[in-house]
C-alpha cells in the first residue's frame, strides 16, 4: 500500500509518501480502506520528535481517518466489512484503576493512533474496533475524517470539564485552529456569549459565522485589554487556551473571579509563566483535559453528522502532498482543518 511516513523526527520536510507493507489485522482490530484523512498539531509534534516518545521508524503518521470497514479480525463483533467508520484515535487498557472506574482517558498506559502507535493516514489501516465510530450514509468523507479528534477534544473539555452552562461567557483562543472553531460552536450550542480571538478579517469572519458573538483580532490589541473593555471590566467566565506559553498570561488575566482556565493543548511551547496570586487571588480554576471517552465522542459527532456543527477545511490535498498540509498548520495558514486524501482517492 502507499503511505504517509518519515524515518526521520525533523522538519515537515521529511514527511513523504510512499510503499508501506499492507498491516496485518489483528484479533480485534479491523482493516480500514482510507478514503480521507485529517492533520492535527499533534501531526506536528509528533513529527518534530517528543520527549520520552520512542517510535519505530519509519513511522505512518495520521490519528484522523475514515473509510469503508474491509476486513474484522476473529474477535469483532462491533463492525463488519462494508460498514462506514471514522477512527477515534485514543486508545485505553482497559483494565487499570482508571479504566476500571469509566475514565478511560486516565488510562495509565493511554495511547493515541499516530503518535504512540502506528498513525492511519496510509491507503489501509488496521485499527482497534472499539476505536471506530460509525458515519452515516450522506456525510462526506473529508468531514467524517476531520471532524473526530477536534471535536471529541473541545466537547470533553468545554462540557464534560468545564461544565460550561448557558449563562457563562467563554473566550476561545485561536478560533481558526481544529479545536479553536469547534470549541466555537459547542459553546455557542450551549447558548453561552461567546468571544473568539483570530487574526486576519477573513478568519474573524468566519469565527462569527461559527457562533462568535464577539471576534477579536490579538495582532491589533492585547486580547485582555479587549476582554477588560467587552465585559466592562468584569472579565469572562471561561478561557479556553490550547495556545500555552504565548498567551496563559493573558488568558489568566481574561477571567472573572472565580473563572475557569481550560486547556487541551500548548502549541506554543508548554512553559508559560504564571501568576500564581491572580490564581488564588481570585479564586481562579484550572482545568486540564485530554481526548474523550467514546460516549462523549458520540454526543460530539452526532452533531456532526446533523449539521449541527461545521467542520470548515482549510485545504483538501493528496497524502503525497501531507509535508505542504503540516507547513500550513505551522504558519497558521488559513481557517479549519487540512484534509488528506490517498493518491488513489484523490481527484482534483
Ligand atoms: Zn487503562
Amino acid at each position: 500500500m502507499q503511505a504517509v511516513q518519515y524515518t526521520d523526527h525533523g522538519g515537515h520536510e521529511v514527511v513523504t509518501y510512499g510503499d508501506a507493507p499492507d498491516p496485518t489485522v489483528g484479533r480485534d482490530e479491523a482493516l480500514v480502506d482510507v478514503k480521507a484523512g485529517a492533520l492535527n498539531h499533534l501531526d506536528v509534534w509528533t513529527r518534530r520528535g517528543l520527549p520520552g516518545l520512542d517510535l519505530e521508524l519509519p513511522h505512518i503518521p495520521g490519528s484522523d481517518a475514515a473509510g469503508v470497514v474491509r476486513e474484522v479480525g476473529a474477535d469483532v463483533t462491533r463492525v463488519e466489512p462494508g460498514d462506514r467508520v471514522a477512527v477515534s484515535a485514543g486508545i485505553n487498557c482497559g483494565t487499570c484503576e482508571f479504566c476500571r472506574q469509566g475514565e478511560p482517558t486516565l488510562c495509565v498506559d493511554y495511547q493515541v493512533l499516530g503518535e504512540h502507535t502506528t498513525g492511519v493516514h496510509s491507503e489501509l489501516a488496521a485499527v482497534p474496533s472499539d476505536a471506530l465510530v460509525s458515519v452515516p450514509d450522506g456525510v462526506d468523507w473529508e468531514t467524517a475524517a476531520a471532524a473526530p479528534l477536534v471535536f471529541q477534544t473541545a466537547w470533553r473539555m468545554l462540557v464534560t470539564r468545564g461544565e460550561i452552562r448557558p449563562d457563562d461567557s467563554v473566550l476561545v483562543l485561536g478560533a481558526s485552529g481544529g479545536v479553536g472553531h469547534a470549541a466555537v460552536q459547542i459553546a455557542d450550542h450551549v447558548g453561552c456569549e461567546v468571544f473568539a480571538t483570530a487574526s486576519a478579517d477573513e478568519k474573524l469572519a468566519a469565527a462569527e459565522r461559527l457562533g462568535a458573538d464577539h471576534a477579536i483580532d490579538y495582532t491589533d490589541s492585547e486580547f485582555d485589554t479587549r476582554i477588560r473593555e467587552l465585559t466592562d471590566r468584569r472579565g469572562v467566565d471561561v478561557v479556553v487556551d490550547h495556545v500555552g506559553e504565548k498567551t496563559w498570561r493573558q488568558s489568566l488575566r481574561s477571567l472573572a473571579k472565580g473563572g475557569r482556565l481550560l486547556t487541551c493543548g500548548a502549541t506554543s511551547g508548554p512553559t508559560p509563566e504564571t501568576n500564581v496570586n491572580r490564581i488564588f487571588g481570585n479564586q481562579l480554576t484550572v482545568v486540564g483535559s485530554t481526548m474523550a471517552t467514546y460516549g462523549e465522542t458520540e454526543d460530539a459527532l452526532e452533531r456532526v453528522w446533523d449539521g449541527t456543527f461545521t467542520v470548515e477545511k482549510r485545504a483538501t490535498l493528496p497524502m503525497s502532498e501531507t509535508a505542504r498540509g503540516h507547513e500550513l498548520l505551522e504558519s497558521r495558514e488559513g481557517f479549519g482543518k487540512v484534509v488528506v486524501i490517498p493518491d488513489s482517492e484523490y481527484d482534483e
